[in-house]
């Protein structure tokens, strides 16, 4: 489903750590830690579970001297775990410092984000951010310009206020933060490039955590540059207020071609899982055909013909296992993440929709016959009965895989067993 025609925004490409970014690439998936970047372990186990579910790269923050040591530590757990995903280091008030002093951390990084807003305060300030630029030249790294809205340049926004006031029809203050935004972003970028950091490593971000404001700052943005762009609401919120501003905005700007990489900044319940910010980017990007992931569940909602909850039980417990089947099939099933899967619940709708899946199953709705028939490809090959329908279903879904994404001679299946334990 990768490569569908939506025209993109025509920006430079940047590669990061060999993957390109902007240039007609693939949109890429990005996430960030939640621990203390100092606590070594904690850190490298949470960059292995977002990379493993799918993070194409990772962001920690690099806050303190203690968390700057940490990230060689870091990448060499991970090495030693054959993790590779690409590090991004998050530098706020000390990054000057930070990277000047630990050489170390500066080198393993594969790109910074320096957040223009954070960099220091009057005279220092261009001293500072020049520290900053002059280290990724040396190191030969790409930058980001974060600009977040919560941390906009206040002698930039103050200036530009007054300039504002000035007017003999003075425009509206959110007009003026919105551009703000865009100017702190545009200036930061050509002065990096003055400094001497190549067009072809910057990358750049402006995020508010408003759905209308991010589209207009994001449409101004990429009329006026062609650096790659990052996109993202910030603070988008919990659960799935969350999920749905950021879907909101982040889906008006791809669908326009706007956006180079994602990242959903969802704040997770107490000991939630951080890895739902990968799955939740993964998800706007393949609804929306323009990269694939995962094997996508096809499941009807369910409504009074529905007389169990056998199918939503199905549904969750197949969506899952393709989930966790994902980092071995990626290699070796090649192609498995464009396969559709139909989970539905009686026959109005579920032979229908299960024709158009890969492999569908419609279960039986009340007053139907207890049977439910298979469909492979869009046609009838089975119907399923008795109390084993889910783990019947389960092995014909494996074979499925392995009959058609299998290279040849490799076609397996999984066993009884296999089957039982991943339906839990
Ligand atoms: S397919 Fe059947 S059970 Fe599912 S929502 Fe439609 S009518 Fe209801």
């Amino acid at each position: 489903m990768s490569g569908h025609s939506i025209s993109r925004h025509e920006t430079r490409q940047v590669r990061i750590a060999g993957i390109p970014v902007g240039g007609g690439a693939p949109v890429v998936v990005q996430s960030m830690t939640n621990t203390d970047t100092a606590d070594v372990q904690a850190t490298a186990r949470q960059v292995r579970d977002l990379a493993e579910a799918g993070s194409e790269f990772v962001r920690i923050t690099v806050n303190s001297a203690e968390a700057a040591a940490a990230v060689p530590e870091i990448r060499n757990l991970l090495e030693r775990d054959g993790c590779r995903v690409p590090l991004i280091g998050d530098f706020h008030f000390n990054g000057h410092k930070l990277l000047t002093q630990y050489p170390d951390c500066a080198q393993v990084l594969d790109k910074y984000r320096i957040n223009p807003g954070n960099v220091g305060r009057g005279t220092k300030r261009d001293d500072q951010f020049a520290t900053m630029i002059e280290t990724a030249c040396r190191y030969g790294k790409p930058v980001r310009i974060g600009v977040n809205w919560g941390s906009l340049d206040p002698d930039l926004l103050g200036r530009m206020m007054d300039d504002n006031a000035r007017l003999p029809v003075p425009g509206e203050a959110a007009d003026v933060m919105r551009e703000a935004l865009i100017v702190s972003a545009m200036q930061n970028a050509q002065k990096a490039e003055e400094i001497g950091l190549p067009r072809n490593r910057i990358i750049l971000s402006c995020k508010v955590s408003g759905v209308q404001d991010l589209i207009m700052v994001y449409r101004e943005l990429a009329a006026r540059c062609d650096y790659p762009l990052h996109l993202g609401l910030t603070e988008a919120g919990m659960g799935s207020k969350g999920i749905v501003a950021s879907t909101a905005a982040l889906a008006v700007l791809l669908q326009q071609g706007i956006g180079d990489t994602i990242r959903i900044s969802l704040t997770p319940d107490p000991g939630g899982d951080r890895t739902r910010e990968v799955m939740v980017a993964q998800e706007i990007l393949q609804t929306m055909g323009l990269r694939s992931f995962t094997p996508m569940v096809i499941a009807c909602p369910g409504c009074g013909r529905t007389t169990s909850t056998v199918f939503q039980e199905l549904a969750e417990k197949i969506q899952a296992y393709l989930r966790r089947q994902m980092p071995i099939w990626r290699t070796q099933y090649p192609g498995v993440e464009e396969m559709r899967v139909a989970v539905m619940g009686c026959v109005v709708n579920g032979p229908g929709e299960s024709k158009h899946a890969n492999i569908g199953i419609s279960l039986p709705g009340s007053g139907e016959t207890p049977v439910a028939p298979v469909f492979v490809d869009g046609v009838k090959t089975v119907t399923l009965k008795g109390d084993r329908i889910a783990e019947e279903f389960h092995l014909l879904v494996d074979d499925y895989v392995a009959s058609h994404y299998g290279r040849p001679g490799q076609v397996t299946t999984a066993t009884n067993d296999e089957t039982a334990r991943a339906l839990g």
